[in-house]
Order: C-alpha cells, then structure tokens, then sequence
C-alpha cells in the first residue's frame, strides 16, 4: 500500500502507538489500514461416487484442476459462499454438509476452508472461470495436475472418509 484510501496522502509503515505489528498508518487522518487474512471457502462436491473438479481459466495456475473455491463474501456464510463458489465455476447446485478441512496459507495470508457436499441434480457446466468440469472417480483424480497444495490435501483427506475436521498448516511451495 503506497497511499491511504481514505485521503489519498501517502502513507507511512511503523508500529501505531499501543500496537504490536507494523501497520500502514496515514500521517494525514490518522487511519490505521489493518491487513488481515482472508478466507477462501469451498467444497467437494459429490454426486454417485464421483467428485466435481474444474480446470481453470484464470491465473494463477491455469490449465490445472480445483475443487469450486474462492473468496468469501462480506455478508456470507462460510456454507453460502461455498455453494455460491460451486454455482459460478462449475454450474451445480450444492447441499453443503460438514467442514471437512481448515488450511492455514500463512504465507499468502489466506484461511481455506473446505466442506463436505452433495450435488442436487447431475448437471453442472463451466462457469467462466473454468476451462472444463468434470464428475471424475476417486481413482481417476489428475494428482499432478491439481492447482494448489490445499487441493490435494482436501481431496486426501475426504476420500480417506468419515465426518471429522481435519485442520493443518501449508508451508510455502519450495523452488
Ligand atoms: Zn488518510
């Protein structure tokens, strides 16, 4: 952040009087603009055994498959906007059920958090942020051609079953 978006004045970084962390405070009025991490909801979405998955559009890491996902909504439920998120990319209508994994992305500053879900009819399309959808067996899940660790790590973990929240940190990718 270079300037306040408050009154545009630039702004400065240093820790604001009764604070911790170094923040971007504006010299001019005063506001302190907090940076906080932001949550990506979505899910997995089922229907006979087979999995939803979307090949992506858009960057980053176009051309590889994700699960229905992005940024909640201020205003939303972590349940809406995940349904939300599987109607714009994949063109399905969900029943979320249970939370199946918290992924911390400490380093992108981002909380992921994926549910269980069922697919109320069969149909689905892609949306336009996705190149292709696609119901895939368990077995047939393209492992190296998944878009981000938290993918893989949610789709691990729900075909390992069961009901329980499974919680875990990503560390940043090594080059
Ligand atoms: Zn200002």
């Amino acid at each position: 952040m270079n300037y306040c978006s408050h009154c545009a004045h630039p702004v400065e970084f240093r820790v604001p009087d009764g604070d911790t962390l170094p923040r971007y405070v504006c010299p001019s009025c005063h506001t302190v603009h907090y940076q906080n991490p932001r949550v990506v909801v979505g899910c997995v979405p089922e229907y006979d055994g087979r999995l939803l998955l979307c090949k992506r559009a858009i960057e980053p890491r176009l051309g590889y498959w994700t699960v229905p996902a992005g940024f909640l909504e201020n205003g939303e439920t972590l349940e809406a906007g995940a349904a939300r998120e599987t109607w714009e990319e994949a063109r399905a209508r969900v029943e979320i059920a249970t939370m199946l994994a918290v992924v911390n992305v400490t380093h992108v500053h981002q909380v992921h958090i994926m549910f269980r879900a069922t697919m109320q009819t069969s149909e689905f399309a892609p949306g336009p942020e996705s190149l292709e959808v696609e119901l895939i067996r368990p077995e047939d899940i393209p492992w190296q051609l998944l878009a981000f660790p938290s993918v893989t790590y949610t789709l691990r973990r729900y075909l390992e079953g069961g009901e329980r929240l499974h919680i875990t940190e990503m560390a940043r990718r090594k080059r």
